[in-house]
């Protein structure tokens, strides 16, 4: 069974500061904290960490383990294909067997042009394909001054040297001298921010206008793609007004720029469809998928292509010099396509639809009179609540960012794990969660927001 391995937490909290720098952290605070917060072994949608402690995680790893935890099927699946054929490259001229019926799975689940697949190890690699990708297409089309990728301010795209430039966070761009050139950042569709009081109608029609603008000024001729998330994860579960995406798909074809749809977060589900592309319904060029394509059991991403991008790239017999190593490698396509069998079998797309998106979006409302808090909003199973320093208004406590993280801390120690982004407390739990789950959430969150005050 889990869990029952006894580790010496202390000692591992010791090396861990000794030893390991975690991802995207302050080596300051891990060391301030005696060590990082160890998690042992998880369950449907609790994980366990070495004191103890039984935490609710309301954050599904990192946005990414749809199915839960401690499925056995996937660990059979990648136990099966290691004994079978552990690795072998696609590079030259050989494929497996998984990532072929992956893509051919991917394929049926995107419809319509997008019938090719490429792999690629996360999300960030997968958005640097698209960059690579994108440029190569337009070269080869004969039209190279098409370079330029358009994307919005406080968007997550990735960590990477491409993959964060095209995102619009500052504060990356800051470390290692990025936005690399060509691309350029427009206006977020930020009801709460940017188009605070506005009738949304006009917002959206006003955000959609900020990428015309953009293109108009860069020359449209110059412009290679247009890249967003359906709904901005990272960036605050930020839900574009109604319209907007329609607007921007209309924006694109008028002048001939392809639309990316990053769905690392949006993807298997989420948004209660398969793809957020589809909730929205635009039909994108391409889109980057990763997290929820394994649940997180293994690292993959993959990018979805058109038909059409990819008859130039035959067309015109050049070699696509990209690709990792590990792009289709057989364990993570075969836990994934087994992954995506899960999600089919228990119908959990539907389930966010209709059972347990309505219900969370019911039971955070339950939150929207607390004093501090000035909106929730949720779309499927992703939600945020919104902290302000004063009721009514979209103000934010001191310099903003303070209040989210006393929250937050708040909310673990309770027992749910969730993330505070600026001033909001941002969740994206399991797929499976239950109903009971889902109302021990927002009772910790408004516990939380009482003992903040
Ligand atoms: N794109 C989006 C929308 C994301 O949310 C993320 C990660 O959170 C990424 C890309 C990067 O994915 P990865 O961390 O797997 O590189």
């Amino acid at each position: 069974t889990i869990g029952v391995r006894n580790y010496d937490i202390p000692a591992l909290r010791e090396l861990d500061v000794a030893h390991h720098l975690p991802a995207q952290s302050s080596y300051k605070l891990q060391q301030d904290l005696g060590g990082s917060r160890i998690i042992t072994h998880a369950q449907g949608s609790t994980i366990y960490d070495g004191e103890g402690h039984a935490i609710l995680d309301g954050m599904a790893g990192l946005w990414c383990v749809n199915v839960g935890y401690g499925r056995p099927e996937l660990a059979e699946v990648a136990a099966r294909q290691m004994e079978e054929l552990p690795f072998y490259n696609t590079f030259f001229r050989t494929a497996t067997v998984p990532p072929i019926e992956l893509a051919t799975k991917l394929a049926g689940l995107l419809g319509g042009k997008l019938q090719h697949v490429f792999f690629n190890n996360s999300g960030s690699e997968s958005n640097d394909t698209v960059f690579r990708l994108v440029r190569t297409y337009w070269g080869l089309k004969g039209e190279p001054n098409r370079t330029v990728f358009i994307s919005r301010h406080n968007a997550y795209h990735g960590s990477t040297v491409a993959s964060a430039s095209l995102g619009g966070m500052t504060f990356m761009h800051a470390q290692g001298g990025l936005p690399i050139p060509g691309i350029e950042h427009v206006m977020q569709p930020y009801p709460f921010g940017e188009g605070f009081g506005e009738d949304p109608e006009a917002f959206a029609t006003r955000a959609a206008q900020a990428i015309e603008d953009r293109i108009l000024a860069v020359g449209p001729e110059n412009v290679a793609a247009f890249i967003g998330e359906p709904v901005q994860g990272a960036g605050g579960v930020i839900i574009p007004p109604p319209g907007y995406w329609q607007k921007v798909e209309a924006i694109c074809r008028k002048y001939g720029i392809l639309l990316v749809s990053d769905e690392v977060i949006c993807g298997f589900g989420r948004l209660g469809e398969w793809f957020g592309f589809q909730h929205y319904g635009i039909s994108p060029d391409i889109v980057s998928m990763a997290k929820g394509l394994s649940s997180g059991y293994l690292p993959i991403s993959a990018t979805g292509v058109s038909s059409e991008i990819v008859e130039v790239l035959r067309a015109s017999g050049e070699e696509f010099v990209h690709g990792y190593t590990y792009s289709g490698h057989p364990v993570s396509a075969a836990v994934a396509l087994r992954n995506l069998q899960i999600i089919e079998d228990e119908h959990l797309v539907d389930r966010v639809r209709e059972d347990v998106g309505p219900y969370l979006n019911a039971a955070l409302q339950r939150l929207a009179d607390q004093p501090l808090v000035g909106e929730v909003r949720s779309i499927g199973l992703l939600g945020a609540v919104e902290i302000v320093a004063e009721k009514g208004t979209n103000k934010r406590h001191g310099t903003g960012g303070q209040a989210g993280p006393i929250v937050r801390d708040h909310c673990i120690a309770g027992g749910l794990m969730v993330r505070a982004i600026r001033d909001s407390i941002v969740m994206s739990p399991p797929l499976v969660i239950t109903h009971e789950e889902i109302d021990r959430l927002v009772g910790i969150i408004g516990a939380a927001l009482d003992a903040s005050m």
